[in-house]
């Protein structure tokens, strides 16, 4: 899969880290989650605090560790970075807090992944920054109790319906990242264009963002595969024609569907008969992921409007069938 929402590999991850607004304000859209994020912010440092829990949620590549670490560069704090899967003991994860400072922030990445075990260490530290550990084995083994600094813990996942209840209870800010506007897009593009000495005209950046899913991640990947298109076959600038040309050859089509978008619309449509088809199903069809069609390919296929999610299953909008040129077959009223 060629634009995936998640880093590819280490020089894709150390790319993203140049390409990372560092603060709040010039981190671009989200403007509800920005201005809710900059009151608390300033309250908690008024007060010299610790910021409340606060947990991020929504499709890869919108931002979230991105704003992990503007909330602690904001708050003028340490921030100490793990991803739920990496955390398999108690241990590790009482190794990370009792090292944190005040008012430090631990961002814990994927963090409806925890292991039930660490996620037990995890409630007494939110709620009285203590944490309960055993020392030693067998009949000698004791419970000792430590006190941690206060702390803010920031989590990310894709889904907030994957917590555990008594884990979302207790996060007192829980906010929601949307997908990105073309014009937000084209900023970010912009922007980045800028860092990487890339030279681009306005239309450029728009046909870019037009066709990066609603995602500042897809968007940077595209930039930069559009650029070496646009050093090689033209002189370099990026022009709306040189980044259309691009894409096409990327697979990205004029809506910015790549691929995968398309081969689980193409299920549906004509192996599904328009649905509705269950989760299962379509998996084995397109042979992928349970996890990567809710997480990463059907959140914006949703938001758009080509596929609707019943209780019966999956089903194509008109417009998917729109898109593909082919005529919507007469429903019946259900
Ligand atoms: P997530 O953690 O949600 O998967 P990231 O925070 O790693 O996403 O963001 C992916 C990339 O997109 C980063 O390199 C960052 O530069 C860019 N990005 C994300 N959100 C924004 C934003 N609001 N403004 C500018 N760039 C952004």
């Amino acid at each position: 899969r060629i634009i995936a929402a998640t880093p590819a590999s280490a020089n894709e991850e150390a790319i993203e880290r140049a390409l990372r607004p560092k603060q709040l304000d010039e981190y671009v859209g989200q403007e509800k989650v920005r201005s809710q994020l900059e009151i608390f912010i300033a309250a908690a440092r008024g007060r010299n605090e610790a910021l409340d829990h606060t947990l991020l949620f929504g499709p890869p590549g919108l931002g979230k560790t991105t704003m992990a670490h503007i909330i602690a560069r904001e708050m003028g704090v340490n921030l100490r970075q793990t991803s739920g899967p990496v955390l398999e003991r108690a241990g590790d994860l009482a190794a990370l807090l009792t090292n944190l400072e005040a008012n430090d922030v631990l961002f814990i990445d994927e963090i409806h992944r925890l292991s039930p075990v660490v996620e037990e260490i995890l409630y007494p530290a939110l709620e009285d920054y203590q944490i309960d550990i055993m020392i030693g084995e067998g009949p000698a083994a004791r419970s000792v109790r430590l006190d941690l600094q206060p702390f803010t813990l920031v989590g990310a996942t894709t889904r907030a319906g994957m917590l555990t209840n008594p884990l979302r209870d207790r996060f007192g800010i829980v906010a929601r990242l949307e997908f990105y506007t073309p014009p937000e897009l084209a900023r970010i593009v912009t922007r980045s264009a800028g860092l990487l000495n890339a030279p681009i005209v306005e239309e450029g950046a728009l046909e870019i963002a037009k066709r990066s899913r609603g995602t500042p991640r897809i968007a940077n990947r595209l930039l930069r595969r559009v650029r070496d298109y646009a050093e090689v076959k033209g002189r370099g600038e990026i022009t709306r024609e040189m980044a259309d040309a691009a894409l096409v050859m990327l697979d990205v089509d004029p809506v910015g569907f790549d691929l995968m978008d398309r081969k689980l619309l193409e299920a549906v449509l004509f192996k599904f008969s328009g649905g509705p088809v269950g989760l299962d199903n379509l998996a084995a069809a397109i042979g992928e992921e349970r996890d990567t069609i809710e997480d990463v390919l059907e959140p914006y296929l949703i938001q758009q409007g080509y596929l609707q999610r019943t209780p019966r299953g999956r089903i194509a909008t008109p417009a998917a069938y729109q898109h593909f040129g082919v005529t919507a077959p007469r429903t019946s009223p259900n």
